[in-house]
């Protein structure tokens, strides 16, 4: 099988000859100690929720979970430890296992041989090319991956203190080395997502004895998946990080298959757009939202590691203080607003439920539910006085819509599309929407409403983020991305498409955008120094990225 999806092209990774595409047919399924097993054991575990009791196969000393995972000393805790909240503890665990501004200080071992130390370097660059992660020879930081030679292919789960080994025999393949620098980055595998069984059956009996326990979901051991790191975008197959469908086989036959009976090849050749946009949800946290509040005024949210939110506004000179709007929110925030005081904020909670929160005038409303199943963050705008229309990316990856129409709330309905992103919507005047997503070839789709749905339809483009949009007038739109080179790249409509343009900047996530008035932009970026930036439009020109001295980390 050839694949030639312009994610892969892009990487210089197509098929033909002369291309450096790895192999194809992956292993069975990663290990760490290939061919050999060890007593089940379990241990509590220092999580993001407390302590939990996990299950791993003592080998060679060390503790093996699900194959080449490996659990790192310090993450064991004495048993009887009293479990505490996520709400009290589960923020804190949450960021501290996650790199600081996804910044990973690595080292080769001096024995690791050339063409695994090159082998590495394509992986790296593999991975800076998709995501906003970013490998960086080490100096002196305390905390860093070793790149070793040794038995099999394994990986600890995010940064667990002082020097942690990748290791990579030479069967390592280069897809299995994408795969376990995932397990550094913070992932885990795919098919012990919590919500695995609505996508996947498990065929117990063809399971290697003593091997189940690597197929029980984090849920069925005591996890509930996003705190962890598991569960963050939407539930793929094809992710790098899913097992394939002979995973710890005892008899050659399929131990895990597709809900229609389909096999699983365990997609080792890149990450997926769904695997880029797990990543950019367990690191972004902090994708800014903006709204124009009047023609001088401006509000913006951001939410910090602490899963709150954070409000500050624009009074025409200056930024005010920001106000901790408190929620245990697991997405970048969305903001709408229909009058000068008025403001609605939108984001996702940690049972996937759309959250919403309003100020009238100087009074915060409580955090309230608006229910659905969102795999990604909301964006929401307003086209008129007591008029919210919001959309989310649901469980089937389609866009949904829920509108507020003054009196009530419509029931949320599917508008279609296959989004690897988060939408935006912005509104030129009344009964208008545009809606942007990135699909699957990372292009951006655009469905309009005016009066009815028109279809979905590609504006090209290479996102590596959601995308950004907003309306200064009737007939206009200017859409932004974040690109493969870390730059913001801008798109116009005004009667007819303009091409994408670079605006510069090193970025990380998703850029945001509003318009205070006539022929005039204001965006706002996370630089890839963790610091909120600001350019605007003047009308005559752009004004160059500034720096607002918000840290977002
Ligand atoms: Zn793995």
């Amino acid at each position: 099988m050839c694949f030639t999806a312009a994610w892969l092209a892009l990487a210089g990774w197509a098929c033909g000859s002369g291309s450096t595409a790895p192999e194809v047919v992956a292993p069975a399924v990663e290990q760490a100690f290939p061919g050999e097993s060890g007593p089940v054991q379990t241990a509590f575990v220092a999580t993001a929720r407390g302590t939990r009791e996990v299950t791993f196969q003592r080998i060679r000393g060390e503790r093996v979970v699900e194959g080449d995972i490996l659990l790192a000393p310090g993450q064991l805790r004495p048993e009887g430890v009293a479990q505490s909240s996520h709400s009290a503890q589960g923020a804190t665990t949450h960021g501290s296992y996650r790199w600081p501004q996804g910044r990973i200080p690595y080292v080769f071992r001096s024995d690791l041989p050339a063409d695994t130390q090159a082998e590495v370097n394509a992986a790296i660059n593999h991975w800076q090319h998709f995501t906003s992660i970013r490998l960086v020879p080490r100096t002196t930081e305390a905390n860093y991956v070793v790149f070793q030679p040794g038995s099999g292919c394994s990986s600890y789960v995010g940064m667990v203190g002082g020097a942690q080994a990748v290791t990579l025999e030479a069967a390592c393949n280069l897809g299995s080395a994408v795969h376990e620098i995932g397990h550094a980055v913070g992932l885990w595998h795919e098919q012990s997502r919590t919500d695995r069984d609505a996508h996947v059956n498990i065929h117990w009996q063809n399971i290697q004895p003593g091997m189940e326990y690597a197929f029980q979901t984090y849920r069925e051991r005591g996890f509930n998946g996003y705190w962890e790191g598991s569960d963050l975008g939407g539930y793929d197959v094809r992710s790098i990080m899913h097992y394939t469908s002979w995973a710890f086989s005892v008899n050659g036959q399929p131990t895990i298959t597709t809900k229609s009976g389909g096999l699983i090849e365990g997609h080792r050749i890149g990450l997926t757009p769904g695997d880029t946009d797990a990543v950019e949800e367990l690191y972004e946290g902090s994708t800014p939202a903006v709204v124009r509040l009047d023609a001088t005024r401006l509000a913006r949210v951001v939410r910090k590691p602490n899963t709150h939110l954070y409000y500050s506004e624009w009074n025409g000179s200056a930024w005010t203080a920001e106000v901790d709007l408190g929620g245990t929110i697991r997405s970048s925030p969305a903001i709408a607003s229909w009058a000068p005081d008025r403001v609605d904020i939108f984001a996702i909670g940690v049972d996937r439920a759309v959250l919403h929160k309003f100020k009238q005038g100087t009074v915060w409303s409580e955090w309230g539910s608006l229910g659905g199943y969102a795999t990604s963050a909301p964006a929401a705008v307003s086209w008129g006085p007591n008029r919210i229309d919001l959309v989310v990316r649901g469980g089937d990856n389609a866009i949904w819509h829920r509108a507020w129409d003054g009196v009530v709330w419509h029931g949320w309905g599917s508008i279609g599309g296959l989004a690897t992103s988060a939408p935006t919507v912005t509104s030129w005047g009344p009964d208008r929407l545009d809606i942007f997503v990135r699909g699957g070839d990372n292009a951006i789709q655009h469905k309009a409403w005016a009066g009815r749905w028109y279809d979905w339809g590609s504006l090209g483009g290479s996102a590596t983020s959601a995308p950004a949009a907003t309306a200064w007038g009737v007939n206009r739109l200017d859409i932004l991305i974040r690109g493969p080179d870390g730059a913001i790249w801008h798109k116009a409509w005004n009667g007819v498409w303009h091409d994408w343009g670079s605006l510069g900047g090193s970025t990380w996530g998703a850029p945001a955008v509003t318009a205070r008035g006539v022929n005039q932009l204001d965006m706002f970026v996370r630089g890839s120094d963790g610091f909120l930036y600001q350019q605007a439009w003047t009308g005559s020109q752009w004004t160059g990225w500034y720096l607002l001295g918000v840290p977002m980390y």
